[in-house]
């Protein structure tokens, strides 16, 4: 056998300075579903990780809506959408998102990754410009950076900064990419004002709305919150978070999806997603609409935990949906606290550089969360600072 060395060393290197500076990643298994609880290394913990903010991940009628489509549709899809992949709990979910979020037409992709990486590859090329904020997630960016077009970071929020970018422009095509909720912050980004903005300066609006989908706007998402519409506006939202269920959706024109559907790359060179999860989606819809008490437990449990830490020596993000972050001095600290909640049966996720700038305490509320358990975790923060 021919000697490998040189191609791992510097994989060995880099593993051991991401140890050295405590920012080596390991997966946990979890043996259970991951709902209010998970049971990770034989023990059952208060989940305070998951985006499953409605508490729909373990919902029956989810599952059940999955168990029959798959008996009815197989397990895969078979091909990608365009070949013979398109099954008819695809194209149901996909007019009935439309209709849900009030836009005149929708597109469905397998993961919201691949939505973010559809977008701007496929509406930007060279010479063209798209302008992000900075703490966009990083699937977007990856987006913005493969379509190839000027990639034009702008300050958190700034959209003064954001203004004086646009009229440096001399771009083609113009395309404003942010998140509505933003991951790691739990903040909003004041839509109303980015559209006026993409209007003066005749761009498009993308709009990345996984933290808002199910939660904001009486479940339908940032642009019901905000009372918005424009032809411009391009609105994407993860369906594997408020949702309970996996994939992606992306709503607008109708000229702009069936442009999508014929040049996005990461909707035509890949498999579909399997049926049973399109029907799951369709069921999780039915929940979004009826349970409207999901919304409001959650917004209890926000409120509960945010003036549960008022007077502690906890920093609070200025959030009001459910990620709600404790900021920390550094990435040891982090580790350590999330650590001592573990052994407390709290898990709770350190993030930490690159994937955000400051370390931190990721808490997530849920709607299948219960009083008592925000109280625990209270109690186990105040005991730990
Ligand atoms: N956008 C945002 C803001 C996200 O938080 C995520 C998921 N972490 C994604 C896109 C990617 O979605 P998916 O997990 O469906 O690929």
């Amino acid at each position: 056998m021919s000697d490998c060395s040189a191609l791992f060393a510097p994989l060995q290197q880099g593993l051991a300075r991401l140890e050295q500076e405590r920012l080596r990643r390991r997966h946990r298994v979890v043996d259970s579903a991951t709902g209010r609880f998970a049971l990770v290394e034989g023990r059952q913990l208060l989940n305070f990780c998951a985006n499953d903010y409605l508490g729909l991940a373990t919902a029956p009628a989810l599952a059940g809506a999955a168990q029959v489509a798959l008996s009815r549709y197989g397990s895969g899809s078979g091909a990608s959408h365009l070949v013979c992949g398109h099954l008819r709990p695809h194209q149901t979910l996909a007019e009935r998102l439309a209709q849900f979020l009030g836009l005149p037409a929708a597109l469905t992709f397998a993961t919201g990754y691949l939505a973010n990486l559809a977008v701007p590859t496929a509406l930007l090329g060279r010479g063209d410009a798209v302008f992000a904020d900075r703490l966009n997630h990083a699937s977007l960016n990856d987006g913005c950076l493969l379509s190839r077009a000027d990639f034009v970071r702008y300050p958190h929020n700034d959209l003064d900064a954001l203004a004086r970018r646009l009229e440096a422009s001399s771009a083609r095509v113009r395309l404003i990419a942010v998140d509505a909720v933003f991951s790691m912050d739990g903040d909003l980004a004041p839509l109303d004002r980015l559209l006026a903005l993409a209007e003066r300066y005749d761009a498009w609006l993308y709009l990345d709305d996984a933290h808002g989908f199910g939660v904001l706007g009486q479940g339908r998402g940032s642009l019901a919150h905000w009372g918005i519409a424009s032809p411009r506006i391009i609105y994407m939202a993860t369906l594997g978070k408020a949702a309970g269920s996996a994939g992606a959706v992306v709503a607008g024109d109708p000229v702009l999806i069936e442009w999508l559907q014929n040049r996005a790359r990461s909707y035509i060179y890949t498999t579909a997603a399997p049926p049973a999860v399109a029907a799951t989606t369709l069921a999780a819809l039915d929940l979004i609409e009826a349970d409207s008490w999901r919304r409001e437990q959650l917004r209890q449990h926000i409120e509960r935990l945010r003036s549960g830490l008022a007077g502690t020596c906890y920093r609070l993000m200025d959030s009001t949906t459910p990620i709600q972050p404790i900021l920390l001095p550094d990435n040891a600290t982090a580790l350590a606290l999330a650590e001592a909640l573990f052994e407390r049966g709290l898990w709770v996720a350190a993030i930490r550089p690159p994937t955000v700038p400051t370390p931190r305490l990721r808490i997530t509320l849920s709607a299948a969360h219960e009083a008592a358990d925000i109280d625990r975790l209270l109690e186990a923060l105040k005991d730990l600072q």
